[in-house]
Formats: C-alpha cells, sequence, structure tokens
C-alpha cells in the first residue's frame, strides 16, 4: 500500500506545482488541466482513506449525528461563525471558570506551563498579560479574585447582538452562580483525584483490534472517588429542567459523551470509571423593575435582597421628587418617576440583579443544581465501540466521495443551523473560501 499512497502523493503535488489554472478538490490546489475532476475524483476515491486521519470528539460526532453537511462545514471546511451562540458561550465560560476555581489557591498559574515539541509539558516565564495571575506566575490565595479577572476579560467587549445590560447580566449570572454553586455543592462527597486530562486515543476496530485511521479526542475535567468508585467529572450547562422526573436524565442512557468517557478511561488505564454529570440549570429569572415601595426603602436603607448596596444621590433629596440621577454602588441606575409627585421605581442594577439571583438560588438550589451519577455498563460501552466505528466508516465514505448529505429536518430543529443561507441558497462554498461572518477553524 505505501507505494500507491506514494504515487498518489506525487499525482497530487505534480499537480499542484503545474500552475496554469488554478482550481480546488478537496482542499488541495489543482491545476493541471489535462487532469478531469472525474479522475481526481477517482484518484481520491482509491488513496484518500490512506491519508485522512479522522477525529472523532462527542461534538464532532453529534453534529455528524445531526446532520453530516453540518460535519463537513463544520470539521472538514473548518468553518465556525465568527460569533458564538450564546449556548456555546455560555456552557464553555460555565466550564472554564470550574477549571480556575478548582485550581490551586497560591499555585504555579497555568499560564508558566507550555507544550514543547515533543508534545512533553514544560515550565517557562510567566505570560506578563496573563489576568489570572496578574502575569505574575502565581495565582491568587482567592481563586474567585481569578475567576473575576477572566470574566472581565471575555466581557470586555460588548458584541454587536447585545446591550451593554445584557453582556453585563450575562457575566454577573456567572459570578453568582459559582458562588452558590461552591455553596450548595460545599459538603460533597466526592474526593478529587487528578485534574484535568485531555485524551487522543487510537480508534481500535471492534472486528479486528487494529488500529483504525481515526482518533478519539477529549478532555477530562477531573476523576473524583467517592467510597470504592471512581468517577470522572463533567460539568454541564442546560436550559432544560432538571427536576428529577425530566426526560434530561433519561436521556443521559445514551449520551455519546458519558459514554466516550467511560470508553475513554478503559483506554486509559483509569479502571471502570462512572460520570458524575454535574449540571447548572442556566438563569431565567432577568432583571426587572422594582415597586416604588421597594425603591423608596431602597434608596432609604441600600439593602437588596440580603445585599447591602451603597447610595448615591445627585443634588434631588428623596422625598422631593424623583432623583435625577441615582447611584447604585457608584454605577448609575435607571430611574422612572411615578404619577404621584415624590413616587418613583428603580430598575435593577446588574448587581442588583446578581444579589436577587444568588436569593433565588439560596431559596431553591435544586432548580439550578443537579448532579447524577452514570455508569455505563459493558454491554453499552461494546455497543459504543461499534457505534464508533460505524460512524468512522460513514465519515470515511462520504470524505472518499465526497457525498455528505443534508438532514432537512435539523436545519431549524431546536436552534436556526449556521449554515442554512448556504444551505437554501444551494451555495457551492470552496475549501480556501471563507464567508463573510465565519473563521476557518483547524480542519480536523
Ligand atoms: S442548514 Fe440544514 S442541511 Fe444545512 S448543514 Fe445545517 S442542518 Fe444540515
Amino acid at each position: 500500500m505505501d507505494f500507491k499512497i506514494e504515487l498518489a502523493k506525487k499525482m497530487l503535488q505534480h499537480k499542484a506545482e503545474k500552475l496554469s489554472d488554478v482550481g480546488h478538490f478537496r482542499g488541495i490546489k489543482i491545476t493541471d488541466k489535462r487532469w478531469t475532476k472525474k479522475d481526481l475524483i477517482m484518484l481520491c476515491n482509491l488513496f484518500a482513506k490512506d491519508f485522512i486521519m479522522i477525529h472523532l470528539s462527542a461534538s464532532s460526532i453529534a453534529t455528524f449525528k445531526a446532520c453530516p453537511y453540518r460535519y463537513y462545514y463544520q470539521y472538514v471546511l473548518g468553518l465556525r461563525p465568527i460569533v458564538d451562540t450564546d449556548a456555546l458561550r455560555m456552557g464553555t465560560n460555565w466550564h472554564r471558570i470550574q477549571e480556575i476555581a478548582n485550581m490551586q489557591p497560591c499555585g504555579v498559574c497555568e499560564c508558566m506551563y507550555y507544550i514543547d515539541e515533543k508534545d512533553l509539558p514544560m515550565k517557562g516565564d510567566p505570560d506578563p498579560n496573563c489576568v489570572l495571575c496578574d502575569g505574575n506566575g502565581i495565582l491568587p490565595d482567592d481563586l474567585m479574585d481569578a475567576v473575576t479577572a477572566h470574566l472581565n476579560q471575555a466581557y470586555a467587549e460588548i458584541p454587536l447582538s447585545k446591550t451593554e445590560e445584557e453582556w453585563e447580566v450575562e457575566k454577573i449570572k456567572f459570578l453568582y452562580s459559582l458562588v452558590g454553586y461552591q455553596w450548595y455543592w460545599n459538603d460533597d462527597d466526592y474526593e478529587g483525584e487528578s485534574l484535568e486530562q485531555k485524551f487522543s486515543l487510537p480508534l481500535l476496530s471492534p472486528i479486528s483490534g487494529r488500529k483504525l485511521k481515526a482518533e478519539l479526542r477529549g478532555k477530562i475535567d477531573r476523576i473524583f472517588s467517592a467510597g470504592d468508585n471512581r468517577f470522572i467529572h463533567e460539568y454541564k450547562s442546560t436550559s432544560a429542567s432538571l427536576d428529577s422526573d425530566s426526560t434530561f436524565w433519561s436521556h443521559l442512557t445514551l449520551d455519546t459523551q458519558t459514554r466516550m468517557y467511560t470508553y475513554a478511561a478503559r483506554q486509559l488505564g483509569l479502571g471502570a470509571c462512572g460520570v458524575l454529570y454535574d449540571v447548572w440549570h442556566k438563569p431565567q429569572i432577568k432583571p426587572k423593575k422594582l415597586t416604588q415601595g421597594e425603591s423608596k426603602k431602597f434608596v432609604e436603607d441600600g439593602e437588596y435582597c440580603g445585599e447591602k448596596f451603597e447610595i448615591g444621590l445627585n443634588e434631588s433629596p428623596i422625598g422631593t421628587g424623583a432623583p435625577d440621577v441615582l447611584l447604585v454602588n457608584k454605577r448609575e441606575a435607571q430611574v422612572e418617576s411615578g404619577a404621584k409627585e415624590g413616587t418613583f421605581a428603580i430598575r435593577e442594577t446588574p448587581e442588583m440583579y446578581g444579589a436577587r439571583l444568588l436569593q433565588d438560588i439560596t431559596q431553591r438550589p435544586e432548580f439550578y443544581f443537579a448532579r447524577r451519577e452514570v455508569v455505563h455498563h459493558d454491554d453499552d460501552i461494546d455497543a459504543f465501540t461499534w457505534e464508533l466505528f460505524n460512524i468512522y466508516k460513514s465519515i470515511q465514505s462520504m470524505s472518499n466521495k465526497n457525498t455528505f448529505w443534508r438532514n432537512e429536518h435539523q436545519c431549524e430543529a431546536t436552534f436556526k443551523c449556521d449554515y442554512i443561507d448556504w444551505c437554501y441558497s444551494h451555495r457551492d462554498i470552496g475549501p480556501d473560501e471563507v464567508p463573510d461572518n465565519f473563521r476557518k477553524i483547524g480542519v480536523k
């Protein structure tokens, strides 16, 4: 087979070197008019499977299952929207702040570590721009300072799709939810064993056991032990109900990610691990306007939902009319005058909203947080091995023959697909093309 690979490589290289008429095929510049597209398709069908390494992750598998064409756009062409969706951004940030909160107080900052060319972890100088350690390489004693610094950086720029208040409120949701999370799970019985572990495992054929041209990639957040059992910790955020009878939980029996982690743990020699599915229900409450009575009391005593705020007023004293400018913790609050003289209503500032959110979290924590231990048995993992194999074969076949198909039922199913404009108009996107509002990321 080696000589065939070499031959195919040479043929394609030869074509790329003969620049007379630039065209593209599967990301390779094809420039020789003597070769027809049919020839190239044949060539690639014969040899492409020998070149292409397919990288499978929980999200690429989910994407492929939903719509193979979405997989093609996202993982073959590597095209992603410049602006992340709200769900993706919130999931990523929740994950990240948990990661920061689990770092070692006063420990060495992650910015001092890097991976060298031999893939080995090395220690170097601190990154002067790192917000977690303020550029000195040592994390703060209180990791909430590092979390706050990270969120301030992440939310420094307001995207066009958000108002200043919406953006600030989103940041506040993370801060107060993390405080609530740490309070709620303070006394759990899980003992942390190890922190984050990235894995990249060869996919093995369930028939012959040989390595396939595919790798399984992922990141295990933490390993915990609880009694005799071990669990892989996985943070999730959702808008679905976390009630015990919610289908959110029954759906987990089919979940790709938890099965993949169990499969990976076995391959990594971590033994039989279950998955601790640790879920945060994203807050649904929004900033609101206080009643006139609440507004009056708040301006008088600065207390709101169990927190004390610093109140500042301009020249208009209370009782003579609504203040023109009301400062709450030095931030201007919106104030609406009432029909009756001297009455007014204040709209919550993001910090006041945060205080109410935290109060709500402490009053009904089970609405916001829930955990489940998910255990997949040998039968599940055997079935998953076959599932991976079949997915790999399907991706390989579609890649080789360029026959990714579209699942029209997913275009507007739970959300509007990012690629809908191209699909609905049957627009062909070239391998080097990066349409407006999209970016190209490492093609897998
Ligand atoms: S718009 Fe529809 S067909 Fe196109 S990639 Fe998205 S889900 Fe698939």
